[in-house]
């Protein structure tokens, strides 16, 4: 997969010198940050265990960048894996029988979590207790091993596929949005500050305006421009600079890439618009129902091009437009 506007994580990504390192450091995500602040603090202050938190949203919006700041922010250390990283309820046991008290344990994709290790993980949750079944048939037993009182933060792109015990168990949820053009700018000026790149106001702009509203891939498309304007011999990123570069790579004026294109293209000329059924879409994009649920479709519902309806997705006026095509009249009336 080349697509240079997925906001999944891809090895350049492991960028560390511009992740933000503070709750301060980081823009956007006002609400969250906020509510964070407050919940580290009394936790801090009373020298217990943050609640569980569990991050909402789509990929590349920050989930584990603020799960990494929370455990810095209370001095403690910090674990990551993932959902589906987890193979047996063995492997969670072990990663929680590690785990100093206070400390932070990030889940990622948590959705993916198999059912066998999930159910270990509601009494660690709850009660800060391993069951675990040592031997089999007439000779097994239960242990219940004792953890540290540590926090889980968790991230999910959806949370409808979250088990509901399984969300009951967090504390503190914290969905996060996209970013508006203003707050990625202000991440592209970072960016290329710490990248040691020249670069003029409007060119900030001009990438922050076609980033989806996402901060990787914001981060990506700088990372592009940068290559662009040295093999140019540019001496500053400007405005046409950052148009020229993006151009080059299919990304359109608001951020659209060849897949989003590809989508509503297909929409509107072999199903006049909608409404057409996810599995059809799938099957026509020949892209898995996940990626277009979880990648393509948040961003295009935030910008109103497209709409969920009972009986399938539908185009908006803004996408007809959009497009270039004449809208059905009755849509456009
Ligand atoms: P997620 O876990 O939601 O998929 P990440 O936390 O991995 O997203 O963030 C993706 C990339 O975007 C990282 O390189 C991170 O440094 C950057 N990033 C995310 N949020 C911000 C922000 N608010 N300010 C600056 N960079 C950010």
């Amino acid at each position: 997969d080349t697509r240079l506007i997925t906001p999944e994580k891809r090895g350049e990504d492991v960028d560390v010198a511009l992740r933000p390192q503070t709750l301060d450091d980081f823009t956007g995500q006002k609400a969250a940050r906020a509510n964070l602040k407050v919940f580290i603090e009394a936790a801090k202050g009373r020298g217990e265990a943050l609640d569980h938190v569990l991050f909402v949203g789509p990929p590349g919006l920050g989930k584990t960048t603020l799960a990494q700041i929370m455990a810095k922010e209370l001095g403690v250390n910090f674990r990551a894996t993932s959902g589906p990283v987890i193979a047996k309820a063995g492997d969670l046991a072990a990663l929680l029988t590690n785990l100093e008290e206070r400390d932070v344990l990030f889940i990622d994709e948590i959705h993916r979590l198999n059912p066998a290790v999930e159910e270990i993980l509601y009494p660690a949750m709850e009660d800060f207790q391993l069951d675990l079944i040592i031997g089999e048939g007439p000779a097994a037993r239960s242990v219940k091993i004792d953890l540290a009182k540590f926090t889980l933060v968790a991230a999910t792109t959806r949370l409808g596929l979250l088990t509901t015990p399984l969300r009951d168990r967090f504390g503190i949820p914290v969905r996060l949005e996209f970013y508006t053009v203003e707050e990625l700018e202000t991440i592209v000026r970072r960016g290329a500050r710490i990248m040691g790149l020249s670069m003029s106001d409007d060119g900030a702009r001009e990438v922050a305006k076609r980033a989806r509203g996402t901060p990787r891939i914001a981060g990506r498309l700088l990372r592009r421009v940068r290559d662009f304007a040295h093999v140019a011999k540019a001496e500053e990123v400007t405005r046409e600079i950052a148009d020229e570069a993006l151009t080059r790579l299919d990304v359109d004026a608001i951020g659209l890439d060849m897949l989003d294109r590809r989508y509503l293209t297909m929409i509107a000329r072999n199903f006049g618009g909608g409404p057409v059924g996810i599995e059809t879409i799938s099957a026509a994009l020949s892209e898995p129902r996940d990626a277009i649920e979880d990648i393509i479709e948040p961003f295009l519902i935030q910008q109103g091009f497209i709409q969920r309806t009972p009986r399938g997705r539908m185009l908006t006026a803004r996408a007809w437009t959009h497009l270039g095509l004449d809208a059905p009249k009755d849509l456009a009336a």
